[in-house]
C-alpha cells in the first residue's frame, strides 16, 4: 500500500479510449421514442438535433470507442487529474476506513463536464456544424460547452435558468469571457419561452424548460444550428469515463481497490463517468464494489421517482426515454440550494439500479453541507453543492466503518469546486438553509401526465 496522498498519473496514461458500457448492460436498452408518435426515433428525427457521429455513439454497442487526438490534446490540459487519499478526513472521522477522491475540480471550468463538452464541440465542427445551442442551470455545463466551441470555432447560444442568470451572474460572465451568448431562460426568443411568460410573467425557470428552448432553436434553424445536452445521454456518460478508467490506474497506485465508490448524480454523467469503468469490472471480472448513487432528498428521482417512459423536457419535444423521473412537469422547490434539480435519470444508470447493480440513497440538503464543511476544513478544497451529496455518502460510510471496526477502502469522485457557490455555502452558515423532501403528492400528480406508452 502506498504512503503518497496525492495519485498523479503521467500524460501518456491518459485514456485512448472511452468506455461504452452499452456493449456489457446486463439488461436490454429499452427503445427511445418520438415524443410526437410514441413510436421508435429514426436516425432523421435525432439527426436535426446531433450530428449523425454522436448518434451512432449513443446506440454503439462497441465496448471501446477512440478517443480522436484534437480531443486527447485538449483533455491533456487538465487530465489525468488526480486522486487523493483523504488522510486528514479519516483523522478527523477516526475511522479506520481509507477515503480516496477523484479530483473533477481540476479542469479550466471547475467541473467534469468539458470531457463531453470537448468531444461534442470536435464531432459537430467535424459535421459542419456552425453553432450549438444548449441550457445550463448554475451554469456549470455552460461554462464547460463555451469553452469547447472556442477551441473549435463554434458560435454557442446559452439558454440559462432564470433564477441562476440573476442569482449567479460569475457564471453567465465566464460564459460569455469564453465568447458565448447567455439568454435568461424562459426568454421571448422561442414559442415555447413565449407561451411560458404569457401564463408565467414570474416563472423562474427550470432546466426542463431551458431544454425546450433550446431544443427549438436548434430544431427550426434549418440545419444551421444543432443541440447539445451535457448529461443523460449514452454518448454524454461514454465521454465522461476518462474519470473511472484513470482512477482504476490510480487505485493500482495506491495499491488498493475500492470497496465502496460513491458519486453525486443529476443527470447521471459524472457518476456514470466515474462508477462505469467499476460496474464493468463488478460484471466481467469478478469485483464486488458496492456503488451508490447519491441524490438529494429535495430532487429524489432515482429514490422515489417511478421507472417509466417520460418526455426529456417541459414542452414535449425532446425525444422521451425510459428512466427514474419525477414528471416532465418538476419544478425544484427554491430552498434547495445543492443542484441536482433534473426531473429525470440517464436511461443506463436507471437500467443499473432496476437491476439491482447500482444503489440510489437520497440525502437531505443540511446533511450535505455538514458533509462539506467536515471535508473542507480537512482536505481544504471547497466542493460544489453538487458533490457534497457524494461526500455525505462516503462519510456515512466511513462512519459506519467506525461503528464496526471495518477497514473499507471507499472512493468518491468530487465532481467540481464551488468558487462559485460561495453565496449556497454563505446561506448555510447563516442558518438560512433547511431540509425539505419533495412532496409525494406532488410525484402522485406528476405521474398522472407520463405518456402512455404500449406494452
Ligand atoms: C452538473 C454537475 C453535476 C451534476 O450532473 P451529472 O450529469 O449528474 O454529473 C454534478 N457536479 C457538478 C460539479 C456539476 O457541475
Amino acid at each position: 500500500m502506498s504512503d503518497n496522498t496525492k495519485f498523479l498519473l503521467d500524460e501518456s496514461k491518459l485514456p485512448k479510449a472511452w468506455y461504452n458500457i452499452n456493449a456489457d448492460m446486463p439488461v436490454p436498452p429499452e427503445p427511445v421514442l418520438n415524443p410526437q408518435t410514441l413510436e421508435p426515433v429514426t436516425p432523421d428525427f435525432l439527426s436535426v438535433l446531433f450530428p449523425m457521429s454522436l448518434i451512432m455513439q449513443e446506440i454503439s454497442t462497441e465496448a471501446q470507442i477512440e478517443i480522436p487526438e484534437p480531443v486527447r490534446e485538449i483533455y491533456k490540459l487538465w487530465r489525468p487529474t488526480p486522486m487523493f487519499r483523504a488522510r486528514r478526513l479519516e483523522k478527523a472521522l477516526d475511522t479506520p476506513a481509507h477515503i480516496y477522491y477523484k479530483y473533477e475540480g481540476a479542469s479550466p471550468v471547475g467541473s467534469h463536464k468539458p470531457n463531453t463538452a470537448v468531444p461534442q464541440a470536435f464531432y459537430n465542427k467535424e459535421a459542419g456544424t456552425k453553432a450549438l445551442t444548449t441550457e445550463t442551470g448554475a451554469g456549470q455545463w455552460g461554462s464547460a460547452l463555451a469553452m469547447a466551441c472556442n477551441y473549435f470555432g463554434l458560435d454557442l447560444e446559452v439558454y440559462m435558468v432564470k433564477v441562476s442568470y440573476n442569482q449567479k451572474p460569475y457564471r453567465r460572465m465566464v460564459i460569455e469571457s469564453y465568447g458565448a451568448e447567455v439568454y435568461a431562460s424562459p426568454t421571448d426568443r422561442t414559442n415555447y419561452g413565449r407561451s411560458v411568460l404569457a401564463e408565467h410573467p414570474d416563472s423562474p425557470g427550470s432546466l426542463g424548460i431551458a431544454i425546450s428552448e433550446a431544443v427549438e432553436v436548434a430544431a427550426t434553424s434549418g440545419g444551421a444550428k444543432k443541440y447539445s445536452l451535457g448529461s443523460v445521454l449514452n454518448h454524454v456518460l461514454m465521454h465522461q469515463t476518462v474519470i473511472g478508467e484513470e482512477t482504476l490506474l490510480q487505485m493500482e497506485m495506491a495499491g488498493e481497490y475500492p470497496d465502496v465508490i460513491v458519486a453525486c448524480t443529476g443527470g447521471g454523467s459524472n457518476f456514470g463517468g466515474f462508477a462505469f469503468p467499476f460496474v464493468r469490472e463488478n460484471l466481467r471480472n469478478g469485483k464486488n464494489t458496492t456503488i451508490i448513487a447519491a441524490e438529494p432528498a429535495a430532487s429524489p428521482s432515482l429514490t422515489r421517482g417511478t421507472y417509466a417512459f417520460d418526455y426529456g423536457d417541459t414542452a414535449k419535444m425532446a425525444p422521451v426515454v425510459k428512466m427514474h423521473t419525477l414528471g416532465h412537469s418538476f419544478v425544484p422547490p427554491a430552498i434547495h440550494a445543492g443542484g441536482l434539480r433534473y426531473h429525470g435519470m440517464s436511461p443506463q444508470v436507471s437500467a443499473l439500479v432496476n437491476n439491482g447493480d447500482v444503489q440510489a440513497r437520497a440525502v437531505p440538503q443540511l446533511e450535505t453541507f455538514e458533509a462539506a464543511i467536515t471535508f473542507l476544513r480537512s482536505e481544504g478544497i471547497i466542493p460544489a453543492p453538487e458533490s457534497t451529496h457524494a461526500i455525505a455518502v462516503a462519510l456515512q460510510e466511513a462512519r459506519k466503518c467506525k461503528e464496526t471496526g471495518e477497514k473499507k477502502v471507499i472512493a468518491f469522485n468530487l465532481s467540481g469546486h464551488g468558487h462559485f457557490d460561495m453565496a449556497a455555502y454563505d446561506a448555510y452558515l447563516k442558518g438560512q438553509l433547511e431540509d425539505y423532501e419533495y412532496p409525494a403528492e406532488a410525484i402522485a400528480e406528476a405521474m398522472t401526465q407520463l405518456p402512455q406508452v404500449g406494452g
